[in-house]
């Protein structure tokens, strides 16, 4: 039977599925869990489908996803689109030639990884991580996608901190969509 979730719709009755785990990892920080949305069948096929029917309209050749758990939806999110995944991930981890971008924690920084051959020029991508916060990893993805001549056509969270305004670092790209807000 066919999942009434590529109907239009909001995601919002995933917030019913996601847990809130306070002073994780770190004091002060509210970590949403999304462990409990995955366990969920029907909150899994919804959160890929949602995704997915956000970037129907658009061309999109490619899904990148960022590590880890953009690992989880990417892949669903293409499987629905019939396009390709490309991992971006943790430095070190990629065995051929890679692009890097590094990018600003709160404290400190950190850096991506993509093959340079994961992506062709010209291709249109579809952007996906669980969970927008700052914005400093997925413009850093954006960026490496963009520095192998591809192009972001879209980017897709399941869940968005509005209040840490990471919006902000995608402006310029027409369609930046989350599924559940807080
Ligand atoms: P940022 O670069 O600040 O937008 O952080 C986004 C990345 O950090 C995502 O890949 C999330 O998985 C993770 N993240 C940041 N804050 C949280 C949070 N409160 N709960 C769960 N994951 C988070």
């Amino acid at each position: 039977m066919e999942s009434d979730a590529m109907k239009p719709g909001n995601g919002n009755r995933l917030k019913n599925w996601i847990r809130e785990v306070p002073d994780f990892p770190k004091p002060g920080i509210l970590f949403k869990d999304i462990t409990t949305l995955l366990k969920e069948p029907a909150a899994l096929r919804e959160a890929a489908d949602l995704l997915a029917s956000r970037f129907a309209d658009r061309r999109v050749d490619q899904v990148v996803g960022i590590e880890a758990r953009g690992f989880i939806f990417a892949p669903l999110v293409a499987y629905r689109l019939n396009v390709g995944f490309v991992p971006v991930r943790k430095p070190g981890k990629l065995p051929a030639a890679t692009a890097a971008r590094s990018y600003e924690l709160e404290y400190g920084s950190d850096a991506l990884e993509m093959h340079v051959d994961g992506l062709g020029s010209g291709d249109r991508v579809a952007l996906v991580d669980d969970l927008l916060a700052t914005g400093g990893t997925a413009r850093a993805a954006a960026d490496l996608v963009e520095s192998v001549g591809a192009r972001v056509e879209a980017v897709g969270f399941v869940v968005e901190l509005t209040y840490l305004e990471g919006r902000r670092r995608l402006e310029g790209y027409d369609v930046v969509e989350s599924l559940v807000r807080y």
